[in-house]
């Protein structure tokens, strides 16, 4: 498997304290992505694992998920690398290794991937299909397809909601689209624009006028909590 990145954080990819590995590939080219270097399948800096070598590092780490943690799979977009990581999850299940993925969900093989994670966290970039077009570079229609499965089965799922000034900042749209579903085993989590990672794009960064004007996430929350739907900040 290719990884870009490893490293340990508590609480921010799932719970507790958590390995969270970098997959390399993505088929999204979100305009404000904190990991441009995650997007292109072939990356020099990533390295190549077996998944044997990366299910024994995961062992030897063990001591280290306290409070309820584990490993956590990122990208880049996990499910570029469906089949292995699926491989890896079912030892990882057999070891009884709480597991998580963080996935923009627009692959089918989210929901195989699924059944082997403890965890689930889904981005959800705009509910219009236009805008997630010329903002992402690809449609939201299967992102939409995967994200009601999970809300139809009942499994509890993670959505996180990534904020910019002029592209996304309309929580009303969100909220229309998602209060027509049983959202109950669902949590929302809104995360405000920033620009670290902009000088991995080396000059092609396209937002200029992202970050929000205060009391943007408050409203996001007050919205979604007024139509019964979670929240939660991390
Ligand atoms: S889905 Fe994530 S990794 Fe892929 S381009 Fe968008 S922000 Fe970057």
């Amino acid at each position: 498997m290719k990884i870009l990145q490893k490293g340990f954080n508590y609480s921010q990819d799932g719970p507790g304290n958590r390995l969270v590995y970098h997959l390399q590939g993505c088929n999204f080219r979100c305009k404000w992505c904190s990991n441009a270097d995650s997007i292109p399948l072939d990356n020099s800096n990533a390295k190549e694992y077996s998944v044997d070598e990366l299910f024994d590092e995961i062992m030897r780490s063990r001591m280290m998920f306290f409070d309820g943690g584990g490993v956590t799979f990122t990208g880049g977009e996990v499910c570029v690398q469906s089949d292995e990581l699926i491989q890896l999850l079912k030892k990882l299940k057999s070891a009884e290794i709480n597991t998580c993925i963080e996935s923009n969900a627009s692959f089918p093989s989210i929901k195989n991937v699924a059944e082997y994670i403890d965890y689930l966290i889904v981005d959800f970039k705009h509910f219009d299909d236009e805008m997630h077009r010329k903002w992402v570079g690809v449609s939201n229609k299967t992102v939409k397809e995967n994200i009601e499965y999970f809300f139809s089965t009942g499994r509890q799922i993670h959505i996180r909601i990534p904020v910019i000034h002029g592209v996304n900042d309309n929580p009303q749209g969100f909220a229309d689209y998602f209060k027509s579903f049983d959202t109950s085993n669902a949590v929302f989590e809104f995360l405000a624009y920033h620009e670290f990672g902009k000088d991995k794009w080396q000059g092609e960064y396209e937002i200029s006028d992202g970050f929000l004007p205060s009391g943007t996430i408050k409203k996001f929350t007050e919205i979604f909590e007024n139509y019964g739907i979670k929240t939660v900040a991390t």
